[in-house]
């Protein structure tokens, strides 16, 4: 669903909800069921119409990358299972790009999971130890995995207020995307 129509009637919505006395706006329903693409063009069409003067939410959104391309074009704030979800199934975010941490290659993996993350499970556990948790069922690998990705995302959110700050949110975006090639295959 786009073009004209579509982003009228977009258009529509923000001018009525941005006219109520709302402590801050969200931006919804483009990211349960819906492509990528109409996720990215509804957001970037959006949320540049809101006011500024208010919290900008996106709701349910998302990877990493999804976080800095809506920061981008004036997002606030978020939530999304993605952090929590992901860390129950295994799939690890980290500074060198996705670890899914069931792969073989991790057996005897005795470093941290990411050299570059001072959270709990970083400081106090291998690779390996993760990967033997999760393989074998563990609880304690859905809270070891979980303390970590919900720990990446904290960090991320706090790298791109510092560069807000700091006028180089370009850069720190860039150099984001420079260190995600690793990624392991799902
Ligand atoms: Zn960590």
């Amino acid at each position: 669903m786009q073009g004209g129509t579509y982003h009228d009637l977009r258009k529509r919505g923000v001018e009525q909800i941005a006219s109520l006395e709302f402590d801050g706006i969200a931006i919804g329903g483009i990211a349960v069921g819906e492509s990528k693409e109409e996720m990215l063009d509804t957001m970037r069409f959006t949320t540049p119409l809101l006011p500024t003067d208010k919290p900008r939410y996106l709701m349910g959104v998302g990877t990493p990358v999804d976080l800095l391309d809506a920061v981008e074009v004036g997002v606030d704030m978020f939530d999304c299972v993605m952090p929590t979800r992901n860390a129950r199934n295994g799939s690890l975010f980290t500074s060198q790009g996705k670890v899914a941490i069931k792969n073989a290659k991790y057996i005897d993996d005795q470093g941290p999971l990411d050299p570059n993350c001072s959270c709990l499970t970083c400081r106090t556990v291998s690779r390996a130890y993760l990967r033997h948790l999760y393989t074998n069922d563990e609880i304690a690998a859905h809270v070891y995995n979980t303390i970590h990705n919900v720990s990446f995302y904290l960090d991320l959110m706090r790298g791109i207020r510092q560069s807000i700050a700091s006028h180089s949110f370009a850069a720190f975006r860039a150099a984001f995307l420079d260190r995600q090639p690793t990624t392991d295959n799902p």
